[in-house]
């Protein structure tokens, strides 16, 4: 770990902290684990149904929000009212019959979803590609700044672009080539799409690799055979790329073996500079129907106005979607999503019943925000973002959590896209505190700093942290909990078996929310601006 240089604002701060505070402490002590624990059951239950945006399950989430938000002392944030309208479009996509790959002068058909996962962000309600021919363009990035360019020598105007997942510095390791392990947003899917659109492509297929994506196939599968939300688009916004997709990594070798290439030669040679990308030979068929329903989702926020500066704010935040009723497995069909999102809509909740549980209010005030549609790329926390309920230049410190694992008591604290902010520094201090470290996510190449809802904060140039204990349990040390990620990433991550279990243990959850609770107290009694560190993406941004 690298030695932090603590600014004097911190300093200031630590000063304040010395003096001991019998009120904070007792703020502190109204976070408990028995209340994250009735939260999580409650947020996690059946009668949520799954907490899917347009469904009766939205209704019955939003309204439980609003009354705790209101129980625990807060008022409503947008005017009189705790819901703030998201206009969205819900596209239903059907692919009609097979995708039809010519390869090499023979048909392969495609099977959907297993070999390719298809989505359509389109307004239109028929898309056709009839044998467009496939483009191989490495990793679809285009990153002046690195000086990289994999379209420069095609042009896939029309055509379907077939593109690897992440950067290249993740299969080189070489630190000075994009960020090494660490994603940059260029090794995002949704950048990539972005991408395809501005180059004018007809279709985009990402090569599905495990470890560079950060999830298994089943999980781009499973999106696609549910119904898309988007954003309404507004007149002018530039056109999607109409066809969005993966092919699996079995799907894709059995292609590019069609066409006398190998996928892992393929990707070394893309890492280098001088790849050009190519046309393949292959062409590709589909015909599509999209069905569009107009509709507006609800996020929901509750705040804690400040005694003398309630026009400054931070933002705790966690989003209260999840998928609803779907495919059906192991005899279960509703995605409660406890974990994600349930324990972090607890913390979130705990946290801001100890700002209210005190008598002398903050001179800052507290936004406890639960954003709608983060599951389908972070819609209700961009929408928020752009229609703040406070100017978005005086929201100064923003704190997520999502994936909360209720794994009982840490050494660490982990911090995902750490070396961002001088929030990194404040938190330091607070693990420090209760005996625990910080640690730099150590699967930084799975992008999860733009994964969740701070990160449309960090876009708007909002510093913005996501951390939480994660891999060094107090009592069984690192393999240990190594091993319970795992196991909740493969057996629930957005599966129906995510439910509440009462053996989860929210003891660890406790620790992080009085931390969190720690740092964000300093802020909002202060005048202390946290600000972003030089070289982040995000510095420049305000
Ligand atoms: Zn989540």
């Amino acid at each position: 770990m690298k030695k932090f240089i603590v600014p004097l604002a911190v300093m200031a701060v630590v000063a304040a902290a010395c003096g001991g505070n019998r009120s904070i402490e007792k703020a502190s002590a109204t976070i408990t684990a028995k209340e994250l624990r009735d939260y999580t059951r409650i947020l996690g239950a059946d009668s949520m149904m799954g907490r899917k945006p347009f469904t009766p399950g939205e209704n019955i989430t939003v309204n439980y929000l609003a009354g705790e938000l209101g129980r625990i002392g807060f008022s409503p944030a947008f005017g009189n009212s705790w819901f703030q309208e998201v206009p969205l479009v819900e596209i239903t996509t059907k692919v009609q019959g097979p995708v039809v790959i010519t390869a090499a002068g023979s048909k392969m058909e495609m099977t959907v979803p297993d070999d390719v996962a298809i989505e359509s962000p389109s307004m239109k309600e028929f898309v056709e590609l009839v044998d467009i021919p496939m483009v191989f363009c490495g990793f679809g990035i285009v990153a002046p700044e690195y000086g990289w360019n994999d379209f420069s020598a095609v042009d896939v105007k029309g055509k379907c672009a077939v593109v690897l997942i992440n950067d290249p510095g993740l299969y080189t390791g070489d630190s000075a080539l994009f960020r090494g392990k660490t994603m940059t947003y260029y090794g995002r899917w949704t950048c990539k799409y972005e991408e395809a659109a501005r180059q004018g492509a007809a279709a985009i297929l990402i090569i599905h690799e495990t470890a560079g994506a950060g999830y298994d196939y089943s999980i781009p599968r499973k999106s696609s055979i549910s119904p898309g939300l988007y954003q309404e688009p507004a007149p002018g916004d530039p056109e999607p790329c109409p066809v969005t997709g993966w092919i699996s990594a079995g799907a894709a070798d059995r292609l590019f073996g069609a066409l006398g290439h190998d996928i892992e030669k393929l990707r070394r040679e893309a890492c280098n500079r001088d790849f050009k990308a190519f046309e393949t030979g292959a062409s590709i068929s589909l015909q599509l129907t999209n069905s569009h329903i107009r509709n507006s989702s609800l996020n929901v926020a509750g705040i804690l106005p400040g005694s003398t500066h309630p026009e400054e704010a931070i933002v705790i935040t966690a989003h209260w979607d999840h998928f609803g009723v779907g495919e059906t497995e192991n005899g279960d069909s509703i995605y409660n999503g406890a974990v994600d999102n349930g324990t972090s809509m607890a913390w979130a909740l705990e946290i801001g019943e100890a700002f209210a549980s005190m008598k002398k209010r903050p001179e800052r005030s507290v936004i406890l925000f639960f954003p709608t549609s983060e599951e389908q790329g972070l819609l209700g926390s961009s929408w928020f973002v752009a229609n703040p309920p406070i100017r978005v230049e005086n929201l100064v410190a923003c704190f997520n959590n999502d994936l909360l694992l209720p794994l009982g008591r840490m050494k660490d604290f982990m911090v995902t896209g750490y070396g961002q902010s001088e929030l990194d520094d404040m938190l330091a201090r607070a693990a420090m505190k209760q005996n625990r470290y910080l640690l730099p996510d150590p699967n930084p190449e799975t992008g999860m700093y733009f994964r969740s809802d701070h990160f449309s904060f960090a876009h708007a140039g909002v510093p913005a942290l996501f951390a939480r204990g994660n891999c060094d349990s107090r009592e069984f040390g690192r393999e240990w909990a190594a091993t319970r990620e795992k196991e909740y990433l493969t057996g629930r991550y957005h599966k129906p078996a995510d439910n509440y279990y009462p053996e989860m243990n929210f003891d660890g959850i406790t620790e992080d929310a009085r931390a969190v609770f720690d740092v964000a107290f300093y802020i909002v009694t202060s005048d202390i601006r946290p600000a972003w560190k030089a070289g982040s993406e995000f510095a420049n941004i305000r």
